[in-house]
């Protein structure tokens, strides 16, 4: 079997549309993409790509292009959002090679997309910017790869999904010049501030100059779910008022940010249907608080080009899913039960929790990093996998 000459449409053009496109153009897949937007990546935001991640880019052959733009943290810090003190610390950098056989990446997403679409390009995709699909009758391909995001229509027209509900979290994301923040204000670490309700991340991207930012909060009050909806400085920094002077330091200096409603998706009984599939945030999105949406979308990518290469088109879906299923299911989950861990109210249960990550983090840092190992450890570009 092989994918050789088979035409492929591929509806947008993110971390898993491009990505797909590439794995299938290097098999011989006729490829085109789809894309809404008239450029890709407009919004700024970061990514952090674990090892696993960082697998499928090598595979791809993208690994020098990637390294050329990614960050390399020092480590994954935890604090206090109220003292800044230090609950647990996961080194990263030669730790994370040496233990997982790769590293820990951080990119702006509109370089991660460039690396993605000129690895596209070179394999011979057919990358069509300002085209939206608004259904998939418009597509004649062979097969059709649904790659369109969070609020996918492929899934509601195909695939029954069912409506979203609100989590009661929302995240504000964005960017700040790192010449705009007092120096040492971030380090090259992750850090992930961690309050009663609510949590902060940062990180620094593009060799220091910029540092990306998500906050979440737990609130009432809905937002929408969308990389594009302004919101002003003053009510991220009203629902951070509680947090220490590092917290403020670093959001009295954005300038500019968004929100995006986090929102709990019904699993999905099925990815594919006929000569259909769905990848990446449109068949399993999930909550943000384990930094692995794309990378399940760089995996699903992989995995899918491979099955469809090994077994045909109507088999190779169906192999698809039942091997990407299991694992992406039980990424949503551990996403999920993140939130409760970083948002532990004030009180014994939040001091336990506390004492015990700063002891396994002081006296045995490898048993903190193991906790990681099925997640980061696993290579999907492995033959066997
Ligand atoms: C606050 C936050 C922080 C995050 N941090 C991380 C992180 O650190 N690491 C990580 O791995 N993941 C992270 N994620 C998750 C990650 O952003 C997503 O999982 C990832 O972007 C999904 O990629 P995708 O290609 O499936 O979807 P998208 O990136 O949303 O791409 C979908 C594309 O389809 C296009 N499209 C949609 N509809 C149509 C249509 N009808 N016709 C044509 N084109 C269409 C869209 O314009 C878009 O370009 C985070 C998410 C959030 C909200």
């Amino acid at each position: 079997m092989s994918i050789k000459g088979v035409d492929i449409t591929v509806l947008g053009g993110g971390i898993a549309g491009l990505s797909a496109a590439t794995a299938l153009a290097q098999r011989g897949a006729v490829v085109t993409v789809l894309e809404q937007a008239t450029a890709l990546g407009e919004v700024g935001a970061g990514l952090q790509i674990g090892p696993n991640g960082v697998a499928v880019l090598e595979a791809l052959g993208l690994r020098d292009a990637a390294a050329a733009v990614a960050n390399v943290p020092e480590a994954v810090e935890l604090r206090d959002m109220a003292t800044g003190r230090e609950v647990a610390r996961l080194p990263m950098g030669q730790a994370a090679v040496r233990r997982w056989g790769r590293p820990y990446w951080q990119f702006h997403r509109a370089d991660l997309l460039a690396v993605l679409a000129d690895g596209a390009r070179v394999a011979g995709v057919d990358i069509r910017l300002g085209h939206k699909v608004d259904t998939v009758k418009d597509i004649s391909a062979s097969v059709i790869i649904a790659a369109d995001g969070v609020r996918s229509a492929v899934r509601a027209e195909v695939f029954n999904g069912q409506p979203a509900s609100f989590t009661g979290q929302v995240a504000w994301r964005g960017t700040i010049p790192m010449e705009n923040l007092p120096v040492g204000a971030v380090k090259n670490v992750a850090t992930v501030y961690m309050g009663p309700g609510r949590h902060l991340v940062t990180y620094p991207m593009r060799g220091g100059s910029v540092v990306n930012f998500v906050a979440v909060e737990e609130r009432d009050a809905w937002a929408d779910e969308g990389w594009n909806i302004p919101d002003t400085p003053e009510n991220l920094r009203r629902a951070f008022a509680s947090g220490g002077r590092d917290v403020q330091t670093i959001l009295n200096a954005v300038e500019e940010t968004f929100l995006w409603g986090l929102f709990n998706h019904p699993y999905l009984p099925h990815w594919t249907k006929d000569n259909i599939a769905l990848i990446g945030d449109a068949c399993h999105p999930m909550l943000p608080y384990l930094a692995q949406g794309a990378v399940m979308a760089l995996e699903d990518a992989w995995v899918l080009a491979r099955e469809l290469d090994r077994a045909g088109v109507a088999d190779g879906l169906l192999a698809y899913e039942r091997i990407r299923k299991p694992r992406a299911t039980r990424v949503q989950k551990a996403a999920a039960s993140n939130a409760t861990a970083y948002h532990l109210s004030s009180g014994p249960a939040r001091l336990v929790a506390h004492t015990g990550l700063k002891a396994i983090s002081r006296l045995a840092p490898s048993a903190l990093l193991g906790r990681f190992d099925w997640l980061y450890g696993e290579d999907v570009t492995k033959p066997d996998v």
